[in-house]
């Protein structure tokens, strides 16, 4: 998967040390072998726009017209990898939402063969979110299949696909909680709190445990209050914990999702789609889809894909267009870039991932002026290219 050797130059380059513009990043098989700032050698072309780390989904159901969860055909990933690509993700955790216990272990091995198989964007693991979620905060989880934290279950359910689970969703309030969370520290997985009543001191008890995120800050979880702050505040005033966030500005306001990245710092929110089939399906199947599933559920499609009960169930949005929402409401480009790259990457302890500095694999994204995905390339080889900027952006180039 990787080509010799390539120069790139742009008008900026988001590099780890600071904005180079221009900059030049030079690939050897695979890897950054150097970055600088200053004009490109003769033979390269000087890009228009921004050059970035490629992004990192740690939430995503599903896309294309294809659930995740039920997934069974490895030829139906063609069109996922394609519109991820077009996206400018490289690296991604499919997300396994709650369902039957079998259904997860397929789910889990199915996955392990694809994460093996390599190509391009990358599967990096799985991030298995449930099935021991708070039922008052269940969202479009199926409450029938939710359970209590079973240490021994868990273990049992890890062993269908050993080292495949990188991040692990969990409401800490749950009887029984603190012991599968021990479980899976000891694998080194990454935990977060999510779908979740937790009080603030709940949400302070599992951060000492060591649960290091919270899932979609805000949706799912108790709401915060100013006497009593729920596990929003706690996730807020921590600062070694990270929260993921949907910036489809449908999921949370746009003066709520400015407001937790004035509060937290751009450096510990990570943007997540949390997608679901019916994110970009009508691109896909060249016509309008009124519903599309989630993990076998219905879902009705309209400003984000919802139950029939109105509740929101996982959304449309994609990580690029992420980006662009955030960089309207304020955030500076390179900031919106690196909570989608470095931040979810780093999380992960994937250092050689989501950043442009020398020794991380060449996995980069050349953004135009007005943050369309212009090329994307996976391991230093070209995996996506479009000829034409996209039009109907506003342009970022003069923030
Ligand atoms: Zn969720």
């Amino acid at each position: 998967m990787s080509s010799p050797s390539l120069v790139i130059a742009a008008e900026r380059v988001i590099a780890e040390q600071g904005d180079l513009a221009p900059g030049v990043v030079e690939v050897h098989r695979g890897r950054i072998v150097a970055v600088r700032g200053g004009r490109p050698p003769r033979k390269a072309r000087l890009e228009r726009g921004f050059l970035a780390p490629g992004l990192v989904d740690l939430q995503i159901n599903g896309c294309a017209g294809v659930d995740f969860v039920t997934l069974e055909d490895p030829g139906r990933l063609r069109p996922v990898r394609r519109l991820l690509l077009a996206c400018g993700v490289t690296a991604f955790l499919p997300t396994l939402i709650t369902t039957p216990l079998p259904v997860l272990r397929r789910a889990l091995a199915f996955w392990r063969e694809v994460a093996r198989s390599g190509g391009a964007p990358r599967v990096i693991g799985v991030h298995l979110e449930g099935p021991y979620l708070n039922p008052d905060f269940a969202g479009a989880h199926p409450k029938e299949h939710l359970r209590t934290p079973d240490p021994a279950e868990f273990a049992a359910l890890l062993d269908a696909a050993p080292g495949l689970v990188r991040l692990f969703t969990l409401a800490p309030e749950l009887p029984g909680a603190e012991e599968v969370i021990r479980a899976a520290r000891a694998r080194r997985i990454v935990l977060s709190a999510g779908h979740t009543g937790a009080t603030f001191e709940q949400a302070l008890r599992a951060f000492r445990a060591g649960v290091r995120m919270v899932t979609h800050l805000f949706n799912a979880m108790r709401p915060l209050h100013h006497r009593e702050p729920g596990i929003v505040g706690a996730a807020l005033a921590a600062d070694g914990v990270t929260a993921g966030l949907i910036a489809d500005l449908v999921h949370v306001h746009p003066a709520v999702v400015r407001a937790a990245i004035a509060a937290k710092g751009w450096s510990r929110i990570a943007l997540v789609t949390d997608a679901v089939a019916a994110a970009g399906q009508e691109a896909a199947a060249g016509r309008p889809v009124g519903t599309s599933s989630l993990a076998g559920q219905t879902v009705t499609v309209s400003d984000a894909p919802r139950l029939p009960s109105g509740t929101l169930a996982g959304s449309l949005l994609t990580l690029d267009r992420a980006i662009r929402n955030v960089v309207t409401l304020g955030v500076p480009v390179r900031e919106a870039v690196l909570m989608a790259s470095t931040v979810p990457a780093s999380l992960l302890g994937r250092r050689d991932l989501g950043r442009i500095a020398v020794g991380a694999r060449a996995d980069l994204v050349l953004f135009d002026r007005r943050l369309g995905v212009r090329s994307v390339y996976v391991a230093g080889e070209r995996v996506f290219h479009r000829a034409r900027e996209r039009t109907g952006i506003p342009s970022a180039a003069t923030e």
